[in-house]
């Protein structure tokens, strides 16, 4: 699963050095781009921070005949349309008034973005219903469905991040802000899942089991509500007699907050969506080859199917208070 343990081996050492080298050059880039110093390590090396405040997009790529040029010099691989790639934006070649976004492969990014530091971690987000009008994208091309996670990846972006950003802390020592008495978190982006308001909590992890109870959550928009009931729901269960639910995190999220060992992996979110990409296509695709089949009967019940096709959908805006609210 972590790719860095099976990179090829050195057999040509100068093109090992020079591939390590546009690395190591990409990322002093990422570094000055974001605002750090490009080397932690050298005392000349000095921040000078960037106030376009660049964030990581998680998105799907949009429908194109050849796919995209990933940024990262040393991949020859383009970006193809339905994969999950970032979106950095603005990008380094933007300038005032004219936004370009630099575009990877998760697993590329994950070269040279650290995100066992707080600095790259904080500046993740999931592309969603909610977020995209920060994204700079026009909204008829959103609307016509793309660039947007679907509730599976959006989901687990979001675990991942709060996963990571919690054993970040711990290793940092960095105490877990007690907020659970001022209200309601209505993101679960970067919060302990202690500290989230327990109605809130019980929303988020036990939406779709059986023993789920709804209860009322005052002030939470009704629409977010259902289809984190619904669509967004991370159980799926047989019903009150099923004793083994099946569980997105449990079955695709790789970096566990509960492991502190999986910040040394700098590939747990690329890690996490093929895993998840791959059983979307094998629950959902109508034409899957022999060999296909025969790993979707081998890896998926009826139940996980079930499950997959239900979180495979992607949540659109909610147009009509979105209008309300003047975003068109
Ligand atoms: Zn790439």
């Amino acid at each position: 699963m972590d790719s860095t343990s099976n990179e090829h081996p050195a057999a040509v050492p100068s093109a090992a050095g020079e591939e390590d080298e546009r690395i190591i050059e990409a990322t002093k880039s990422l570094r000055r781009h974001i605002g750090l110093a490009e080397d932690p390590t050298d005392p000349s090396s000095v921040a000078s921070p960037n106030p376009e405040e660049p964030m990581f997009w998680i998105e799907v790529a949009p429908p194109s005949t050849r796919g995209a040029k990933c940024r990262l010099d040393s991949c020859t691989e383009n970006i193809m349309p339905d994969d999950y790639r970032i979106a950095v934006n603005p990008g380094s070649n933007s300038f005032r008034g004219h936004q370009n976004s630099d575009y990877y492969h998760v697993a590329c990014f994950e070269r040279i973005a650290d995100f066992s530091q707080a600095a790259f971690l904080d500046r993740v987000q999931p592309l969603t219903r909610r977020m995209w009008p920060f994204r700079n994208l026009k909204s008829s091309s959103m609307l016509d469905g793309n660039y947007l996670l679907d509730a599976g990846a959006e989901r687990l972006t979001l675990e991942w991040k709060r996963s990571v950003g919690k054993l970040i802390d711990e290793r940092d020592g960095v105490k877990a802000k007690d907020d659970s008495k001022d209200g309601l978190k209505d993101d679960s982006t970067d919060d302990s899942k202690d500290d989230l308001n327990p109605v809130f909590r019980n929303l988020l992890y036990n939406a779709g089991s059986s023993k789920y109870v709804p209860q009322e959550i005052p002030n939470m928009d009704t629409f977010e509500r259902h289809l984190l009931t619904t669509t967004l729901a991370p159980n799926e269960s047989d019903g009150p007699d099923d004793d083994d639910e099946w569980n997105l995190f449990d079955e695709y999220l790789v970096a566990r907050e509960d492991d502190p060992t999986s910040l040394d992996s700098r590939h747990t979110l690329s890690a996490t969506l093929f895993l998840w990409g791959q059983h979307v296509v094998l629950a959902t695709s109508s034409n899957l080859t022999e060999k296909g089949k025969e790993q979707k009967e081998a890896e998926l019940t009826p139940k996980a199917i079930r499950a997959i096709k239900r979180l495979a959908v992607t949540p659109m805006p909610d147009i009509q208070s979105a209008f309300r609210g003047g975003r068109f």
